[in-house]
């Protein structure tokens, strides 16, 4: 019999009952450390008394209004987001899936108004995760997204990861835009050089093709600076955000420039809940305290020394790990066990981590956690590591 809840879903028999900052307690009163953070949501931890605030506040006054009306909370969160980054203009979704949705849109729309609409080709790249809309799975291309979905949206050109001759080679008269994640999130924290994004940009600016970036995952603070793309010194022409931007509250956007953005007039976009009180609330809260460059300069430090420590545990395992990758508090650990059993004894050591694709274990902690948690985490990373290698041994 199908259970009542349609499962789509593999999940761990772990229920929480109440978070606070990086730890999650069950009902009996365990404490897991969270090193997943919903998948790189609660950026500022479980709880956060100025997000609580925020919401409470809101929810206080009037929690949805339509789009039919001036929404004075997401005119705030936009005039954040401009002035901390490159975009002119934003657009407020629920989630980073209709951020693709409208990135897509977006940028064929341009083209069309330009008047070369047969530029609606959009490269993108293996190992990609952008959703799980129609758009979003034609966007990724991986077969367990897509098999059996069909017929899918076309106009999409799967490119290898990190093949700079195959991604020149690709750009053709009806290219319109390359969509690509700084750092792959789901495809295993596979970050892409800064070179190569500089190489992309430059190779956009050539041949006038629309840069979008998806930093769903990777923005918001997570490497250390604001948005990835900032450590290469480029800007993209659209960004896809959501995940950290709403600290656990349902929340995305679409950010553009002016170009970028100048055919997606009144009419052409929508969204009932799309930028609603609450969750605008919550992302200004966020903004507010992630866009500090002295917390983000915070987040680089505890990242570095964080990293530091996980050198020593794939050098104490080498058995087990292979490598740590990626950047700030978006790390991996590559594994040479199945990553799912570094998982699963994570959980019998109340440590909390997420598996990816290329057998990874990312580590996407809070980024308010504490030295002393991540110090805390490796020592249980330690440990897990001990019960997959030698599980006698670490019995006895
Ligand atoms: C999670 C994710 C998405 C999709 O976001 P949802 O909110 O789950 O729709 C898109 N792109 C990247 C890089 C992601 O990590």
């Amino acid at each position: 019999m199908i259970p009542s809840i349609l499962p789509t879903y593999n999940r761990t028999p772990l229920s929480f009952e109440r978070g606070e900052g990086s730890w999650l307690v069950t009902g009996d009163g365990t404490r897991y450390l969270d090193l997943g953070a919903g998948i790189a949501v609660n950026v500022l931890g479980h709880g956060h008394p100025a997000l609580v605030g925020a919401l409470t506040a809101q929810a206080q006054k009037v929690w949805h209004l339509s789009n039919l009306y001036e929404i004075p909370e997401q005119q705030r969160l936009a005039d954040l987001l401009v002035a901390a980054t490159f975009a002119d203009t934003a657009f407020f979704t629920n989630s980073g899936t209709e951020a693709c949705e409208l990135a897509v849109k977006m940028a064929r729309k341009y083209w069309h108004a330009k008047g070369s609409p047969e530029r609606t080709d959009i490269l993108t790249f293996d190992g990609s995760f952008h959703g799980r809309s129609s758009a979003a799975i034609a966007a990724s291309g991986a077969e367990k997204m897509v098999k059996g979905f069909g017929p899918l949206l076309p106009g999409f050109v799967h490119l290898p990861w990190g093949d700079m001759a195959a991604l020149k080679d690709a750009l053709t008269p009806t290219t319109g835009a390359i969509l690509i994640e700084p750092i792959q999130g789901e495809g295993g924290i596979r970050p892409l050089a800064d070179a190569d994004l500089r190489a992309i940009r430059a190779l956009c600016d050539e041949t006038g093709t629309l840069l979008i970036l998806d930093e769903v995952q990777c923005g918001m603070g997570r490497t250390g600076r604001l948005f990835a793309h900032e450590f290469a010194g480029i800007a993209p022409d659209i960004m896809m955000l959501a995940k950290g931007i709403g600290g656990g509250f349902p929340l995305g956007a679409v950010l553009a420039t002016e170009d970028a953005a100048a055919s997606m007039v009144a009419g052409t976009h929508g969204s009932t809940y799309g930028g609603n009180p609450l969750a605008c609330a919550v992302g200004a809260a966020v903004m507010g305290i992630v866009a500090d460059p002295e917390f983000l300069s915070g987040v680089s430090r505890k990242a570095g020394a964080f990293r530091q420590k996980l050198e020593g545990l794939v050098a104490a395992h080498p058995d087990v790990f292979e490598e740590v990758r990626g950047a700030g508090l978006m790390l991996g650990l590559k594994c040479k066990l199945p990553c799912g059993e570094v998982v699963q004894a994570g959980f019998a050591e109340h440590l909390l981590t997420v598996p990816a694709a290329d057998n990874v274990v990312r580590l996407l902690p809070a980024l308010t956690i504490s030295e002393e948690e991540l110090a805390e985490a490796v020592a249980r990373l330690d440990r897990a590591a001990a019960r997959v290698s030698a599980p006698a041994e670490a019995e006895s």
